[in-house]
């Protein structure tokens, strides 16, 4: 707990986040808030032309606009409560893909694996990439797409680089791939148990944030961006450096 705390101070360039340690020291919870919310936007590309199949299981778009507004961004907003970072939701559109290779890279995906690592395979997520029309992209947002399937038990991927991220509406990630891909879970209520489709939008955009994944073993646990026995939470130093990077954002998109 104090090598956190020292670490966070070091980190300290605003005067905003200095009265937040003060008040972190003070007790979890200050008499006085002490921040505003940090609001960063995102907008949803519902990808239509990506349909799949999977040991017998035929995965399509099951995810609506009204999901997203409704149920995703709310539990995506109460997880970075803890950040005062609040995502706004610039809009759900529809997107296709450049038809060229769309059915090579589908073949891909549904073969990928991790390697002995863990790691997802990068090659995918660059395949990904290379068919999507990205015309629609709000530039002042961070931009998700959301396909039927991300392949190798993966459920996002995020590139901060182009404030991008990938997401999955079926994942065979709780099975480690052992049974057919199922639906996602939308919330996850209570404990952490497999991970919702919420929490990976929650967790995908700490990425974008330019938090990584803690080392596996290191306390704290429960943490949002992974680790032993992940859950929501964000320490001190992650909530600095996300607020920081968000803050960054804002000032970028006020220029002309
Ligand atoms: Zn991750």
């Amino acid at each position: 707990m104090k090598r956190t705390f020292m670490i966070f101070t070091a980190t300290l360039l605003a005067p905003l986040a200095a009265l937040s340690a003060a008040g972190a020291l003070a007790g979890s919870s200050p008499v006085v808030p002490v921040e505003t919310a940090q609001r960063v936007a995102v907008r949803f590309h519902l990808v239509t032309d990506l349909a799949m199949a999977k040991q017998g299981v035929a995965m399509t778009n099951w995810l609506t606009p009204e999901m997203i507004a409704k149920t995703v961004m709310p539990e995506v907003n109460r997880i970075w409560s803890a950040a005062k970072i609040e995502w706004t939701l610039s809009g759900v559109g529809s997107a296709t893909t450049r038809s060229g290779n769309r059915a090579e890279v589908i073949a891909y995906l549904l073969k990928a694996a991790r390697d002995s690592e863990g790691q997802g395979d990068p090659e995918r997520i660059r395949k990904l990439q290379s068919i999507l029309n990205v015309e629609q992209e709000d530039a002042r947002a961070v931009n998700i797409y959301v396909i039927p399937y991300l392949g190798g038990t993966s459920q996002g991927n995020a590139t901060p680089r182009q404030k991008r991220v990938l997401l999955g509406q079926w994942t065979d990630k709780p099975s480690r791939g052992e049974r057919p891909p199922e639906k996602c879970l939308l919330v996850e209520r209570g404990e952490f148990q497999q991970g919702s489709f919420s929490r990976t939008v929650a967790h995908e955009l700490g990425h974008i944030l330019g938090l990584p994944h803690p080392a596996r073993n290191a306390p704290p646990f429960h943490r949002l961006m992974g680790g032993r026995d992940p859950g929501n939470d964000l320490t001190d130093e992650e909530k600095a450096t996300a607020r920081k990077t968000a803050a960054a954002f804002s000032s970028k998109s006020k220029q002309p």
